[in-house]
This record gives C-alpha cells, sequence and structure tokens, in this order.
C-alpha cells in the first residue's frame, strides 16, 4: 500500500479547488466555467479527520499465480459434464451409474479425491449424508448428500470459510424428477467455481481452514447447505465467511444484453438471525449497513476488484433477488457472514425451463448457454476473495464501542488474535452516509484506542493486519463497556 499513502494524504478538496481555478484561467477567454459540474469524485472524497484514505488490498504475487493458473478448459469440461448426467435432481436415481444425482455424486466425489491427493494431506474429502424425512418438495424420505472437500488451516484450523455450489438441478416443475435438467447454469456453473479452486488450492498452504461443497437438495428448500451449517455449527467451527456460487454461468440477459466483467455479490443488512437486543441496539444507534455480510462483501469487494481477476464486483444490499434464495441462507440462519454471487444479468428462458423448442425459441439450462470465460473470471474473484482472507488474521473478535460516558471522542476495544503472525490492527471509520470505509488509522498491536472523533457523527470498525499485511474484513463494534 505503502506507495499510495502520501499522495492520499493530500486534503483532497484543495486539490479540487486548485484544478477549477487553473481550468478556469485556462479557459477564462472564451467560456464560461460550469461552476456545478464537479464530478462525482468531489462528493466521494473521504472527509477531513484521522488517518489515511481506505484502498483496495492489491494481490500479491503469489495470489497472481494462484489467478493464473485457474483453467477455463477445465471449469468447460466440468459444466459439460455436469449437464451430461441427463438430470441431477434431487429426487432422481441414486444408483444409475450414468443419469442422476446419484451418478453426478459419485463422479464429483472422484475429482475431488484427485485434488486432495496432490494437498499432502491437508485436504480429505468426504460424502456427507443424512435421510431426509418428507417436508416441502421431499415426498419420501430421502438421502441428502454433499461432497465436502476442507483444506485444514496451518495455524488457525477452526477458524473457517466456506464456497458451494449445488449439484442438484431442476425442470420446470420442481417436483419432477424425470425429464432432462441439464442445470448448466444453475448450477453445474457454481460447482465448477468450487472444484476448480479446490484443485489449485489443494497444494498451497493457508492459515485458516477452507471448506468447498457441492451441495443437494437446494432447489427443493436449501436442504444440503442447512445440514452442511449445522455440521459445522455442531463442530464448533468458527465459520467466518461464506459464498454461495450460484448462477454464474453467463452475462447474458434475455434481451442480449452482456456485461462480462462484473459479477454481482447479494449481502444482507439487517441480520438474517439478530436477536431482539441486537436489533433494539440497531434501532437505537444504527447499524443497519454495518452486518457482518456487509463488511464481508466490503473486503470481496477490496481483494477481488483488480487487474488479476478482470471483474467488477456489484455488491446488491439485499440478501437474494426476489422470489430466490440459495444456500448463503442456511449460513445466514447460523448467525455466518455469508453473501450470494451470481451473474449480472439473467435470461430466464435458460433457468428452471423443461428443454425444448418453442416457436423456434430454445428453452433450457444446457452449457450452449453459458460463457466459460466468463465463469472462470468469476472463479477469480472467489479464489481472489478466499485466498486472501485464509491468509489473513481472522476478523477482530469483541469489538466494542466504549458507551459508559458522554463523551466527544470514542474508545474502541477489542479482544487480541491469537495469530502468530499477527502483527495489529487498523481502526477504519466513514461517514454515516458513505456507503464504504472511508479512512483508516494504523494504531499497533493494541487492543484499546481512543480517537478524536465524535462517536455520535461516524462509524467505526477495526480490522487486523498480519506480518505480511494481509488485513482482515472488518468488525463493527457493538456499544459496551
Ligand atoms: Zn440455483
Amino acid at each position: 500500500m505503502g506507495s499510495h499513502d502520501t499522495a492520499g494524504d493530500r486534503p483532497t478538496r484543495s486539490t479540487r479547488r486548485t484544478f477549477l481555478s487553473a481550468s478556469a484561467a485556462a479557459t477564462a477567454a472564451t467560456v464560461a466555467v460550469p461552476l456545478l459540474a464537479e464530478p462525482a469524485a468531489a462528493h466521494d472524497a473521504p472527509p477531513d479527520g484521522p488517518g489515511r484514505p481506505v484502498r483496495p488490498q492489491p494481490p500479491d504475487r503469489e495470489l497472481r499465480d494462484l489467478l493464473r493458473q485457474v483453467d477455463q478448459r477445465r471449469i468447460e469440461a466440468i459444466v459439460r459434464r455436469l449437464a451430461a448426467f441427463g438430470t441431477r435432481h434431487t429426487l432422481s436415481s441414486q444408483d444409475d451409474p450414468e443419469r442422476g444425482i446419484g451418478a453426478a455424486r459419485d463422479w464429483i466425489h472422484d475429482r475431488m479425491r484427485e485434488y486432495a491427493a496432490a494437498s499432502g494431506g491437508r485436504m480429505t474429502v468426504e460424502l456427507q449424508s443424512y435421510v431426509q424425512q418428507p417436508a416441502a418438495r421431499i415426498p419420501v424420505p430421502t438421502t441428502i448428500t454433499n461432497v465436502v472437500a476442507t483444506l485444514r488451516g496451518e495455524t488457525s484450523p477452526n477458524r473457517t470459510y466456506v464456497i458451494t455450489g449445488h449439484y442438484d438441478s431442476r425442470a420446470s416443475d420442481v417436483m419432477d424428477a424425470v425429464s432432462d435438467a441439464p442445470g448448466a447454469d444453475d448450477d453445474a456453473s457454481g460447482v465448477a467455481v468450487v472444484m476448480e479452486l479446490a484443485r489449485l488450492m489443494a497444494t498451497r498452504r493457508t492459515a485458516a481452514t477452507i471448506v468447498f461443497a457441492a451441495v443437494a437438495g437446494e432447489e427443493q428448500g436449501l436442504y444440503g447447505s442447512a445440514y452442511l451449517a449445522g455440521q459445522l455449527k455442531a463442530a464448533g467451527a468458527d465459520v467466518q465467511g461464506m459464498f454461495s456460487n450460484d448462477i454464474v454461468g453467463s452475462s447474458t440477459a434475455d434481451d442480449g444484453t452482456r456485461d462480462p466483467r462484473s459479477v454481482r455479490l447479494f449481502a444482507e443488512g439487517v441480520p438474517t438471525a439478530e436477536t431482539p437486543a441486537e436489533a433494539a441496539t440497531r434501532q437505537s444507534v444504527g447499524g443497519e449497513n454495518d452486518s457482518s455480510s456487509r463488511q464481508l462483501a466490503r473486503f470481496v469487494a477490496d481483494t477481488a476488484e483488480n487487474s488479476a481477476t478482470g471483474m467488477r464486483v456489484r455488491v446488491i444490499y439485499r440478501r437474494d433477488r426476489y422470489l430466490r434464495g440459495s444456500d448463503h441462507i442456511s449460513f445466514l440462519r447460523e448467525g455466518w457472514p455469508a453473501g450470494r454471487f451470481t451473474e449480472p444479468n439473467e435470461d430466464f428462458a435458460h433457468q428452471h425451463q423443461d428443454v425444448r423448442v418453442v416457436d423456434g425459441k430454445q428453452f433450457g439450462d444446457l452449457p450452449e448457454f453459458c460463457d466459460f470465460a466468463y465463469i472462470t473470471r468469476v472463479a477469480r474473484v472467489n479464489g481472489a476473495a478466499l485466498w486472501s482472507l485464509a491468509r489473513a488474521p481472522g476478523t477482530p473478535k469483541g469489538a466494542v464501542i466504549v458507551t459508559s460516558n458522554l463523551t466527544n471522542d470514542t474508545t474502541l476495544r477489542w479482544q487480541r488474535g491469537t495469530e502468530p503472525d499477527l502483527a495489529g490492527y487498523e481502526v477504519l471509520w466513514r461517514e454515516t452516509t458513505a456507503a464504504e470505509w472511508q479512512r483508516v488509522i494504523p494504531v499497533g498491536d493494541v487492543t484499546e484506542v481512543t480517537i478524536d472523533l465524535s462517536k455520535d457523527n461516524v462509524f467505526f470498525g477495526v480490522r487486523a493486519v498480519g506480518r505480511d499485511g494481509h488485513r482482515s474484513p472488518v468488525a463493527f463494534p457493538r456499544p459496551g463497556s
């Protein structure tokens, strides 16, 4: 970050004034300067106050190397192979070797085991099964199986990040387990992202644990991801971030609009698992834009919007799209930060549709409508975020904004992390009307700091910094003492 810092410390407003005066002088003889036509950048300038402007976290050499190795041909092969199982409906055959969800399960399992074989024992793969008793969209007792590859972290193995795609598919009728349901975009694309990242990360070392999961039962009601989240909860895992990749296969809308360089990331504001006490705090002092999922989404934009991914991360401030819900909701229900990646424009003729031709128009979720270069870039976005999370120290815990007295400054406290490479902390702040953190103050290896700014007027956060410069997501402090 170093080279940016000095320039960033210059007061941006006088720079603007200087520029306007210079251009006024240059053009005064011929045209009037449109004083109202200030570019939007002037309004986005960080406010005056302590700290330097927040900058994105650039990818280091190791991460660039990883992202370069994301292989479009492998991703295409995975999507085509999964589509070729005919249907992967959750209620389809589990023991036919060629058609149905069981064949797809075994194929994914075999590939994941191959990847794990190169990990030196750090990646383990399991078929995680349970029997779902009859429930909504499950008419008879049904075995639901997730294929789960776990890359164990070296220094903080309990700290866990999760990435999922769902390998089940559906036709027009969600209960139709027989018709073709190739599910190329929904959601072989997401499974391909998960599998390709599992392959690349299997040979690399991370501080924290990463779980790569192909889950089932999504279309019937998020059954597989709910079970995965429940198993992690029961094991006491400290899940600090989760991404569902669901419908990441194409960038073309039904009207032909293309946006191949952006991916949406849905991130909720008010937490799904908010308690009444937390709701009361939020109603009292705000924070509806500061859930742990929003901090995670900011972290993704911070680490994955760059030349190494070639992508823009369009964060959407809602839990999911209208009428839809994906596997991140299973993790939000457990109180963990999570978000959903999905393509920027959709073509609903190629989702949840029987494969058929009507008036010369092809319906159905077929591989021919996928953009494999696009899926490759989405994998890079996920890879940048996951790698940066798993290499950095964890999000600070126990962050408190001290409210025992009325003061015009701000005291923050947090617990020190136990990571061996922890170097210290940074306090971030922004105007309450700003969506992104604006200024950052390095405070060193301490667990309490007082900042000369009124907590009534701005929002504060804290993040951890590793010795190699990796930053954690931001923790938003709760009021306390
Ligand atoms: Zn889906």
